[in-house]
């Protein structure tokens, strides 16, 4: 076993969304080992092996791993950073456990821009969504503060080739989309 225990040690306020908090809970032991093979089995995650920190998305939430500690960001309550904290403790053992299957990988994955998103979304600043541009609706998409299912233009088979991309590409970096999509 890597991790053996952890403690909430810090709840502040979440900077990405004000209605929910930040929780930073301290590691018994030292975690950067599993940083790698964790990179190579969860999608998505933004790894930075000089800093030693592992980012993993979830279910529209952020986790970050550190050293010492781990920061997580968007959470509801205590029990919601409790259970979190449980199924990361999990994660991280049992991918240590299985390391020795698993080809490490040191890459750094590309963060997804706004402006990634904004260049295959319509583009038509209709505000079907909510928003008053499709820039603003790719600012909340790529903090997925917003669904991709309320760009109701983008499945409506005039921009077919936009959204097969688009949805592509959130797959790639571990979003979760929808299985909304137009056939021919
Ligand atoms: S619904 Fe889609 S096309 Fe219309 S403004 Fe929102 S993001 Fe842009």
């Amino acid at each position: 076993m890597l991790l053996h225990s952890y403690k909430i040690s810090r709840t502040l306020p979440c900077l990405a969304d004000p209605e929910k908090i930040r929780v930073i809970a301290d590691v018994s032991d030292e975690i950067p080992e599993v940083f790698p093979f964790l990179n190579a089995v969860l999608k998505g995650c933004i790894y930075n092996h000089p800093a030693l920190t592992l980012t993993i998305r979830k279910d529209g939430k952020l986790f970050t791993l550190h050293a010492h500690h781990i920061t997580l960001a968007k959470i509801e309550d205590e029990n919601e950073a409790e259970e979190i904290l449980k199924w990361l403790k999990d994660l991280i053992n049992e991918t240590y456990e299985k390391r020795d299957q698993i080809e490490p990988n040191y890459s750094m994955a590309a963060e997804l821009k706004a402006l990634d998103i904004f260049k295959l979304l319509p583009g038509t600043n209709c505000k079907q969504c909510g928003e008053q541009a499709c820039l603003a609706f790719a600012v909340k998409l790529v903090a997925q503060d917003i669904d991709i299912m309320k760009c109701d233009p983008l499945f409506s088979g005039e921009f077919q080739g936009k959204q097969k991309v688009l949805l592509e590409l959130l797959r790639a970096a571990g979003y979760m989309t929808t299985s909304k999509e137009i056939n021919p």
